[in-house]
C-alpha cells in the first residue's frame, strides 16, 4: 500500500506523568487503515523503557495507596469526566487510527466514563471478612493489590479497552504499565495524559509504545505483580508461559468464534438485525462477534434470504462519514489476513451468497472488505472453526436442539454465545449446555461492569473488567492473632521439655 505525505506527529510513551523520551531511536508509522495517511512516528520502546516504566509505577502506586480512598475516588470521577468531554477528540483518533466508524467510536468516551465512575465507586469497597474460627482469635482476610499490573491491550476498540482495563486495577489500588497495540496506540497516550491531568500521582498510569517485544518485555518483568492480556489465543498463551516464570497472576481476555443460534420460533426480525450487527459491527473486529450463525432448517431459507438483503444495505466506505455502517480492517495485516480466509471458503468450497470483494467507491489505499455472507458451510471448513476477525458470518444449518448445541461447542473457543428463541424452557437448555462464559438470550453483547465477562475453553481464564476485575486485581491474605491469653494454643509446648 503506498501512502500519502501528510505531517506526521511524532509520539512519545508516557512515563512517569509525562511523554518521555525512549531509550532507542526505533519507531513505528501509525496509519490511517481508511486511505493509507501516516499519523505519527511512534516510539518502539524497550526492555529499558519498560524497565524505568515499572520503577515510577511502582513509587507511584505506594503513594496512591498512601491516600484516603476519598481522595483517590475524586481522581477517578474527574478522570471520568475529562474522558466524557474529551469524547470527540478520542473517538476521532481512534477512527483516523483503526477504521471505527465515527459514529460508534464518539459512544465509546461516554461508555468508558460509565465504566470509570462503577470502578470510582468500588474504590473503598475492597474488603475482607472475618472468620469466627477459634475463640480468643480474631482472623480476617485482607485484601490488597498486586502493585503494577501490566495491560497488555488489542487494537479493536481503543479507548474502551483502555478505560475498562486500567479503571479496576487502580481502582483496586495498582499502578498500571500499559502495553497499547502497534496497530491503535495514539488513544492510550492521550488518555493517560488524562488521568494525570485529573490529579493521578505522576506514573500511576504509563504507556509503552510498541509491539510484541516491547508487550513481551511488560510480561516477563519481575516488578509487574499481574498481567492483564487481552488478544489472541496465541499471544495469551506466550504471556502465560512468560508470566508463569515470576508467578504473576494473569487475567486472559482471548478469542472467539461465537455462536448465533436462531430457532424457528425466535422473533425473526430481532434475531436478523442481531445477527447482522452482530458480525459487521467494527466490520467483524470485535471478539464477542456472532460469526456463525447456526440456523434451524425449518427457516433458514428464508432467514438466509432476509440476512442477504439486510446485508446489501450496509454502507461501507469512509469511517469519518456520519453515514456510513462499516469502515476499513484496522491494518494491512488484518486486510491480508481476511482475504486469506476468504481465499480459503472458496477453496473449501462454500458459497459466497453476498459481498466478498472490495466495495465499489471507497479509498483506493482504503483496506476494505464488503460484508460477507457464507452459505453450504460445513462444520469441518476452517471458516467454520477458525477466529477471522473481520466482515464474515458463517452459516450452518441445524434440526434439533441436540444438533444446535454439538455445532456450537465443537470449536476451541468459548468466549460468548447467542441464542434466539421465544421458548423459554429450550432457552434455558440451551444456557445450560452451550458452553460459553457469557450466553445471551434474545439480545447479544449487552456489557455492565457489574455483570461476569470473560471466556472458556481458549477463549481465556478470569475477567479484566467485569464482575471478576477486582480478583484479577488483588490478592487475598490472612491475619489470626490469639488477643485473649485464656485462648488454647496450637501444641507448640510439646516440644519445649515438659
Ligand atoms: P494479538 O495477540 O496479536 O496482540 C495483542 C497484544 O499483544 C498487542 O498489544 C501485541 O503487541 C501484544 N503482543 C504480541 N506478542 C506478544 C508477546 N509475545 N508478549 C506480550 N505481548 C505481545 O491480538 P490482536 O490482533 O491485537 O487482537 C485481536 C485478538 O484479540 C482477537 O483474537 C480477539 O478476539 C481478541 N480480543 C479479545 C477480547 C476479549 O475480551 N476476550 C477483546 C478484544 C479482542
Amino acid at each position: 500500500m503506498s501512502t500519502h505525505s501528510v505531517t506526521p506527529v511524532r509520539e512519545l510513551p508516557f512515563i512517569g506523568g509525562a511523554p518521555r523520551e525512549p531509550h532507542s531511536s526505533a519507531t513505528f508509522e501509525a496509519v490511517n487503515p481508511a486511505n493509507g495517511e501516516i499519523l505519527a512516528h511512534v516510539a518502539d520502546c524497550d526492555a529499558v523503557d519498560v524497565d524505568r516504566a515499572v520503577s515510577v509505577a511502582g513509587a507511584a502506586q505506594r503513594e496512591w495507596m498512601s491516600w484516603d480512598a476519598g481522595r483517590r475516588i475524586a481522581v477517578l470521577l474527574r478522570w471520568a469526566d475529562a474522558v466524557e468531554q474529551q469524547r470527540a477528540e478520542l473517538g476521532e483518533t481512534d477512527t483516523r487510527n483503526m477504521g471505527r466508524v465515527l459514529r460508534e467510536a464518539l459512544g465509546d468516551g461516554a461508555a468508558s466514563a460509565r465504566m470509570i465512575r462503577y470502578w470510582a465507586g468500588q474504590v473503598d469497597r475492597m474488603t475482607g471478612h472475618q472468620v469466627p474460627a477459634n475463640s480468643g482469635h480474631l482472623s480476617y482476610t485482607t485484601r490488597e493489590p498486586l502493585g503494577v499490573i501490566g495491560v497488555i491491550m488489542p487494537w479493536n476498540g481503543p479507548v474502551g479497552s483502555f478505560c475498562s482495563r486500567v479503571a479496576p486495577a487502580i481502582a483496586c489500588g495498582n499502578a498500571a504499565v500499559v502495553k497499547p497495540s502497534e496497530m491503535s496506540p495514539l488513544s492510550a497516550l492521550r488518555l493517560a495524559a488524562l488521568l494525570s491531568e485529573a490529579g493521578a500521582p505522576e506514573g500511576l498510569v504509563n504507556v509503552v509504545t510498541g509491539g510484541g517485544v516491547t508487550g513481551a518485555a511488560v510480561a516477563e518483568h519481575p516488578g509487574i505483580g499481574g498481567v492483564t492480556f487481552t488478544g489472541s489465543v496465541p499471544t495469551g498463551r506466550r504471556i502465560a508461559h512468560a508470566a508463569a516464570e515470576t508467578f504473576k497472576k494473569t487475567v486472559l481476555e482471548l478469542g472467539g468464534k461465537s455462536p448465533n443460534i436462531v430457532f424457528e420460533d425466535a422473533d425473526l426480525d430481532a434475531a436478523g438485525r442481531g445477527a447482522l450487527w452482530g458480525v459487521f459491527n467494527n466490520a467483524g473486529q470485535v471478539c464477542v462477534a456472532g460469526t456463525r450463525l447456526l440456523v434451524q432448517r425449518s427457516i433458514a431459507p428464508e432467514f438466509i434470504e432476509q440476512l442477504r438483503r439486510r446485508a446489501a444495505r450496509i454502507r461501507v466506505g469512509d469511517p469519518m462519514d456520519p453515514k456510513t455502517h462499516m469502515g476499513p480492517l484496522a491494518s494491512q495485516q488484518q486486510f491480508e489476513r481476511v482475504s486469506n480466509y476468504l481465499r480459503i471458503a472458496r477453496d473449501e468450497g462454500a458459497r459466497v451468497l453476498s459481498g466478498g470483494g472490495t466495495p465499489k467507491d471507497t479509498h483506493p489505499e482504503g483496506l476494505f472488505v464488503e460484508p460477507t455472507v457464507l452459505t453450504e458451510v460445513s462444520q469441518s471448513m476452517r471458516v467454520a472453526r477458525e477466529e477471522i476477525f473481520g466482515p464474515i458470518l458463517s452459516v450452518l444449518v441445524f434440526d434439533d436442539e441436540d444438533e444446535a448445541v454439538a455445532l456450537a461447542n465443537d470449536v476451541e473457543y468459548g468466549l460468548s454465545a447467542n441464542i434466539w428463541t421465544r421458548d423459554l424452557g429450550r432457552m434455558h437448555r440451551m444456557a445450560g449446555l452451550v458452553q460459553a462464559g457469557t450466553i445471551w438470550g434474545n439480545t447479544m453483547r449487552l456489557h455492565h461492569p457489574g455483570l461476569w465477562f470473560g471466556g472458556i475453553k481458549a477463549s481465556g481464564q478470569g475477567s479484566a473488567y467485569a464482575e471478576g476485575a477486582i480478583e484479577g486485581s488483588t490478592r487475598v491474605r490472612r491475619v489470626t492473632i490469639r488477643f485473649d491469653e485464656a485462648a488454647p494454643t496450637p501444641a507448640w509446648g510439646d516440644l519445649d521439655g515438659d
